[in-house]
């Protein structure tokens, strides 16, 4: 799940939603200094070539300016040509996230500097599936760089405390690191577009979330960011499975197949819920699309979920904020996800007791 009400804390410690620009217990108005130290990053970053930094540092500018300036026109449609540079896959891999540069994250580099060199003796061994372990440790550097966060350690404890009271450890575990997989996947999309967030908050016993410091400025980076946490999911679901294959433990098919079922719930395209996310770049004809691949994949799976998501679909079906140019990648990645999720949860699995 992804909030989205942006807030801004101003210098006296009040917390402000992001469209007063000026705070109403103290009078301030945000620094122009602030302003110009923002389009300062932007510009080195911009000579750098670093699209994400660049987008990053003028979101922040954004939040700074009131709405109805020619400022902020200018620099949101700056933004928005960033976004687009970044969603067609132009910024460069090796930009590092302005966030890594806080004092901090020492530790956490620590712990990353030591996973690293281990990936490095796996990946000799391996050398010929170099590519897959290369993408494989960026994104486990990440899922190690999420847990350094405190709120979500703690916030994951005591998750998993209730779902091992409800179910037991193994698969209470099981269920709070798939979510958690889940929930790093919207983080990782939200830093490639460099839209600030919070880290990932469990809700014990309802799920995750991640708070958004700003509003995406596309429907379609919304769009990518909210399928992202489903796309990851539907990863740690497949690999959770092969890991059953090879283990033939039923609590381990048990995981796999409820992580498919929390992932797809999340796809049902209504509220703050991802697919709702999703479905923000699809034009109407493609919501109908995404409707009818729903309905087919009901057919050989009767998933019942998958009535809710039709339910949902329909809805926006008729919604009245459909863009008229579609999202054909955004498309493709809903509905994908229905089929292989869908699939998924629905593979049987051997009778697992819960105690
Ligand atoms: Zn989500």
């Amino acid at each position: 799940m992804v909030d989205a009400n942006p807030i801004y804390e101003c210098e006296c410690g009040t917390q402000l939603p992001a469209q007063l620009l000026s705070c109403p217990s103290c009078g301030r108005l945000p620094h122009a200094g602030r302003l110009r130290e923002l389009v300062a990053d932007a510009d080195r970053a911009r000579a750098r070539g670093e699209l994400r930094n660049q987008a990053a540092a003028l979101r922040s500018a954004l939040e700074l300016l009131p709405a109805d300036s020619r400022q902020h026109e200018v620099i949101r449609a700056r933004v928005v040509e960033l976004s687009e540079m970044i969603d067609a896959g132009l910024a460069p891999k090796s930009e590092t996230p302005l966030e890594d540069a806080s004092p901090n994250s020492e530790k956490s580099r620590h712990v990353l500097l030591k996973a690293g060199s281990a990936a490095g003796i796996i990946a000799m061994l391996f050398w010929k599936f170099k590519f897959i372990l290369v993408f494989l440790a960026t994104k486990a550097k990440l899922l190690l760089l999420g847990l350094s966060k405190s709120t979500t350690l703690f916030t994951m404890l005591l998750s998993l405390g209730v779902y091992w009271a409800a179910w037991g450890w193994k698969f209470g575990l099981g269920v709070v690191l798939s979510i958690y997989v889940h929930e790093m996947g919207h983080v990782a999309e939200l830093r490639k577009f460099g839209i600030r967030a919070t880290a990932p908050m469990f809700l014990p016993g309802l799920g995750a979330m991640v708070r958004l410091h700003q509003y995406p400025q596309t429907a379609r980076e919304d769009a990518r960011v909210g399928l992202a946490g489903p796309i990851w999911g539907l990863g740690a679901s497949i690999a959770t499975l092969v890991l059953y294959y090879a283990t033939q433990l039923p609590i381990i098919a048990a995981i796999a197949t409820v992580g498919a079922w929390i992932n797809l719930f999340n796809l049902v395209p209504v509220w703050q819920l991802d697919g709702a996310r999703g479905f923000r770049s699809l034009s109407r004809p493609q919501r109908w699309i995404a409707l009818a691949v729903i309905a087919a994949s009901w057919i050989p799976t009767q998933e019942g979920l998958l009535v809710l998501l039709g339910i949902g679909a329909g809805f926006q079906c008729f919604a009245k904020d459909a863009p008229t140019h579609g999202d054909a990648r955004g498309l493709i990645s809903y509905a994908g996800l229905v089929v292989a999720l869908a699939l998924l949860s629905g593979i049987p699995v051997p009778e697992v007791a819960v105690p």
